[in-house]
């Protein structure tokens, strides 16, 4: 599933439609990824337009297209944005197509968890506008984590990393890597983590929120080998670091992979008087 980085890499994807006028746009009315939009009126909206703009939130998407028109998109699990040539013949799993002279901007998703959302305004859509701080900016500071762990202080940290109003575009496979190198058991919960291991998880998160873009989000390049993002799933995995096999369990409903020895479950707190 696309998280922070892969949102950036597939937003890049449509860079070379901008500033170039969409004269058709070909899309599956149908399909789910579509539900609540007015097709026809989207269509009309972007049909000579010009593509001004695009933006990564998270694991949200928003290209401006024309003075007052939004096209946001969230890959969802295997949503993918493409650009082909121009007179590219659409597959099945292509929903949307944005038609240039020169190109087509697919978006395809054969599971159609995606969504696809259309905005007819000169202002943003408040969905966007009410996105929560990004990750890497400075709004998300450690008062900000200090303040979720503490209202969160019974969800296990693994569940509570994936809550995208708290950490938007963190995912699984962000989640467990933060866990990993923070040495945080998955099931901590966000109320017995001592000041400096929220300190050291805030740190976690920006370190690998900004090595992730700088790697997948960047040109899809696998982050460092010294991370448990290559050695997770692999058959008979072993942890990095300490060379020990990975456990594997279920936390929060989401595949879990973390090292019992590096991770360790946190002492039982004394409750103070
Ligand atoms: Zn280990």
């Amino acid at each position: 599933m696309p998280e922070l980085a892969e949102v950036e890499f597939f937003r890049k994807q449509w860079n070379l439609g901008l500033q170039r006028k969409i004269l058709q746009v070909d899309l599956h009315a149908e399909k789910r990824v579509f539900r609540g939009v007015s097709v026809n009126l989207a269509r009309k909206r972007m049909i000579g337009q010009t593509l001004l703009s695009s933006h990564a939130h998270g694991k949200q998407m928003l290209f401006r297209v024309g003075p007052r028109g939004w096209l946001g998109i969230h890959l969802g699990m295997t949503g993918k944005l493409t650009t082909q040539p121009g007179r590219y013949l659409a597959r099945a799993h292509d929903h949307l197509i944005l038609r240039t002279a020169d190109h087509s901007l697919v978006f395809s998703d054969p599971r159609l968890f995606g969504r696809i959302r259309f905005h007819d305004s000169r202002n943003p859509p408040d969905w966007w506008s009410q996105l929560p701080p990004a990750i890497l900016s400075p709004a998300f500071d450690g008062q900000r984590l200090r303040d979720i762990c503490l209202r969160y202080r019974k969800t296990p940290i693994k569940s509570l990393l994936l809550r995208q109003e708290c950490f938007p575009g963190i995912g699984n496979w962000m989640a467990d890597e933060i866990l990993w190198q923070t040495r945080l058991h998955p099931k901590a919960l966000g109320g017995a983590l001592s000041p400096l291991q929220i300190q050291n998880l805030y740190f976690s998160i920006r370190k690998i929120g900004r090595e992730a873009m700088r790697s997948i989000g960047k040109d899809w390049s696998d982050p460092p080998r010294s991370w448990l993002f290559l050695h997770r799933w692999k058959p008979g995995g072993t942890c990095p670091r300490c060379h020990r096999c990975l456990a594997r369990d279920s936390v929060g409903g989401r595949t879990t992979s973390w090292c019992a020895a590096c991770q360790p479950p946190l002492p039982r707190r004394a409750k103070s008087a």
